[in-house]
């Protein structure tokens, strides 16, 4: 017989983190299921040889740190392993402006009801902005830019989920010497060290000084009895009497092996691309789930994403400090209308040698092509890497995407997952952010580089996907009701990126993690 659980939570990033850790803490048996490894700082991938790419077809042979999907329109860039989206991301915990609450939502939820979940997830990530006396040169500049172009009220340093020394600064003698770090136990008795501005922060976190999942909200999970098993990816959800059974495969020796476990309840927090292809492989593949309604897959957006290059006269040195450290908000729409959010960006060293040396154009992969050749152009002709400066910048797109399965005549395992895109709604909006990178760029004495693959192929890439299995009021409008229970499903929730109804405009994790927290009480007070 199957082992059996009170709780199967599928994934460990923001929404799996969070639901696992209150669950067991509320008393009950937490099982998470992840695909991925269970990374540490002996582990990340560092050089070329290393386990870079997790590959949907052969998860059995490729199953390293860095999920690239690529849709018609937009390229999809994911974690993979004990901690999520956390592992890899820029560290910044923001909360969403409170308009954005205004309109798309179920009625149960506005900025107000989201306060004291914002709240607890402020207490155990901890984020705080980077120390005054140790700013990067790429937020320097876009403090100058701001201020340059009369927005210095809407500039504000960012809150990053990473551990600083006070004493630290780019003075020091080799500043950036991991010796540098100082040694700590944290509250759940892991231990992490402080910043020393390696500008590493995408590959992992060699000090452990960002506030990563697996150190806080899954460290607390176990401590409280839940279960985590890394390498197991979760095929299909099935009921069975009046409970769910779960069917994965595990990654044993490059070999899938399949198994399954049963729960009274199950959370599905794959991300945003990952719960969705689930739940429509569970409805239009295997048939297991055939009551989900006709929204999944709907209301998809990218967050409206986007980066442009500069070259600056200065220096910038886009390779150091942490990833993303200030913002100018544009978010209420005070500008031309246009609502959009513009943040410094950096850039790992090693990232620079790959680019630069390694990849080699692919044409059955012409998107990915374009954006690595379009950085790979900007770096040697700028000549000069350090002058380089990333402009990012998330906006509140049109959210109208649509996932779905691909043709049925394909033999099932071969249906992959699609997107329909189509840039036209948001296009002003990011053509705004565009223009805001450029004037940014001119003011501050730089040129904006072209971003040839908006320009040409109207693609976007994005870190931030949301939507597909959004939250409404009824599943004539969603998939997903304020609780995060699946419409006809009951017991079945969904807590992750994919719940988001619409874009948010800005870096998700801080407002996917207090949606979750908020599912996770309603289902013990409920209980
Ligand atoms: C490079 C990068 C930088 C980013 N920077 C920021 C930032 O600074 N601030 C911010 O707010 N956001 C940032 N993000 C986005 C942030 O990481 C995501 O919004 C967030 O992780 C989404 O949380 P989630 O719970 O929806 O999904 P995820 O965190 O993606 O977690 C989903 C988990 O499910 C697992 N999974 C998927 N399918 C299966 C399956 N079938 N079976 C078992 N497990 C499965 C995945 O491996 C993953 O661990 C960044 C993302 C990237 C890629
Ligand atoms: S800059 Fe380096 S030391 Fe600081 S959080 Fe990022 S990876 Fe860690």
């Amino acid at each position: 017989m199957a082992p059996s659980f009170d709780v199967v939570v599928i994934g460990s990033g923001f929404g799996g983190a969070v639901t696992s850790c209150r669950l067991s803490e509320a008393g009950l048996r937490v099982l998470v299921l992840e695909r991925g490894r269970r990374w540490s700082p002996k582990t990340y991938p560092r050089t070329t040889g290393d386990p870079w790419i997790w590959d949907h077809a052969h998860p059995e042979k490729r199953n390293g740190w860095l999920d690239f999907r690529l849709q018609r329109g937009v390229c999809v860039a994911q974690g993979a392993g004990v901690g999520g989206g956390s592992l890899i991301y820029a560290n910044v915990l923001v909360e969403a402006p409170r308009e954005l609450f205004e309109s798309g939502w179920p009625a149960e939820i506005s900025w107000n009801e989201l306060v004291p979940y914002y709240e607890r997830v402020e207490r155990m990530m901890k984020p705080r902005a980077v120390p005054e006396n140790q700013v990067p040169e790429r937020l320097k500049i876009l403090r100058q830019a701001a201020a340059a172009s009369g927005y210095e009220t809407r500039y504000r340093p960012l809150p990053l989920a990473i551990s600083f020394d006070d004493e630290w600064h780019y003075g020091r003698d080799r500043p950036f010497d991991l010796a540098h770090s100082r040694r700590w136990i944290n509250e759940h008795g892991k231990e992490q060290g402080t910043c020393v501005h390696c500008g590493n922060c995408y590959l992992g976190c060699q000090v452990a000084a960002r506030n990563t999942l697996d150190l806080n909200y899954l460290a607390r999970a176990e401590i409280m009895g839940a279960e985590v098993r890394p390498l197991h990816i979760v095929r299909t959800i099935e009921p069975e009497d009046g409970r769910y059974r779960v069917h994965y495969e595990r990654i044993d020796q490059k070999r899938l092996v399949a198994g399954s476990v049963v729960a009274d309840r199950v959370i599905v927090s794959a991300g945003s691309l990952g719960s969705t292809e689930l739940l429509l492989r569970c409805r239009d593949q295997f048939g297991t789930l055939p009551k989900i309604g006709p929204r999944l897959g709907y209301r998809w957006s990218a967050n409206g994403d986007f980066l442009t290059v500069s070259i600056q006269q200065t220096p910038v040195n886009p390779t150091h400090g942490p990833t993303i450290n200030a913002a100018v908000d544009f978010l209420d729409g005070g500008v031309g209308g246009k609502r959009f959010f513009v943040e410094d960006g950096g850039f790992p060293d090693f990232l620079r040698g790959v680019i630069d040396k390694e990849l080699r154009f692919d044409a059955r992969n012409l998107s990915f092509s374009m954006m690595v050749f379009s950085l790979a152009f900007a770096l040697r002709r700028s000549g000069q890497f350090p002058n380089m400066m990333p402009w990012f910048g998330q906006a509140m797109d049109a959210a109208d995407g649509q996932l779905y399965l691909g043709r049925r005549f394909l033999a099932p395992w071969r249906r992959r997952l699609k997107l329909k895109w189509n840039c036209s709604a948001s296009r002003d909006t990011i053509d705004a952010m565009v223009a805001m990178h450029g004037a940014f760029a001119k003011a501050t004495g730089g040129r904006a580089l072209s971003p040839l693959l908006w320009k040409v192929l109207k693609t976007l890439i994005t870190p931030h996907p949301l939507g597909g299995c959004s939250m409404a009021d009824s599943p004539r409008e969603g998939v997903v009701d304020h609780r995060g229970q699946v419409f006809g499903y009951p017991n079945l929730f969904v807590a992750d990126g994919s719940v988001i109804p619409r874009a948010i405009g800005l870096n998700p994790s801080k407002t996917i993690a207090a949606v979750s927290e908020r599912t996770a009480t309603l289902i013990t007070t409920e209980r």
